[in-house]
């Protein structure tokens, strides 16, 4: 299997902002940025899709979300953010590596585009 993007990115082979990590999740800045503070949280381990995740995945899953809001906190988005993951053509995934977006710095409209 080849590496995905975010491997790379955690393997230093492609440079991106790094914002936090630790053994079992990495955090960076979007290179496309759709809103001031644009952060993607991703788990070292790859799980394409959350429509590819199972039970043994849980425990990662429950990970990934208190260390989005942890990295939330770091970023200094005391006044709220959006969590958002893409699943598959419909929900607007683009990178089949499992990844939560941090989105936050402005007021975030609701139904989303
Ligand atoms: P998805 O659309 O799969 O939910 O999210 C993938 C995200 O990865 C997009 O927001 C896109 O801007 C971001 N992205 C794609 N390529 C790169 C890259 O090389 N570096 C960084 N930092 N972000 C990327």
């Amino acid at each position: 299997m080849s590496e995905t993007l975010f491997q790379k990115i955690a393997a230093r082979q492609i440079p991106a902002a790094i914002v936090y990590e630790d053994d079992q999740v990495l955090a960076f800045r979007d290179i496309h940025p759709q809103a001031p503070v644009h952060v993607l949280i991703v788990p070292k381990r790859v799980i394409p899709r959350i429509a590819e995740a199972g039970p043994q995945d849980q425990a990662l899953l429950g990970q990934l979300l208190l260390k989005a809001a942890e990295v939330a906190q770091i970023l200094g988005l005391a006044n709220g953010y959006r969590l958002v993951i893409n699943n598959g053509p419909d929900g607007g995934e683009t990178v089949p590596h499992l990844h939560c977006h941090i989105l936050g710095g402005r007021h975030m409209a609701w139904p989303p585009g």
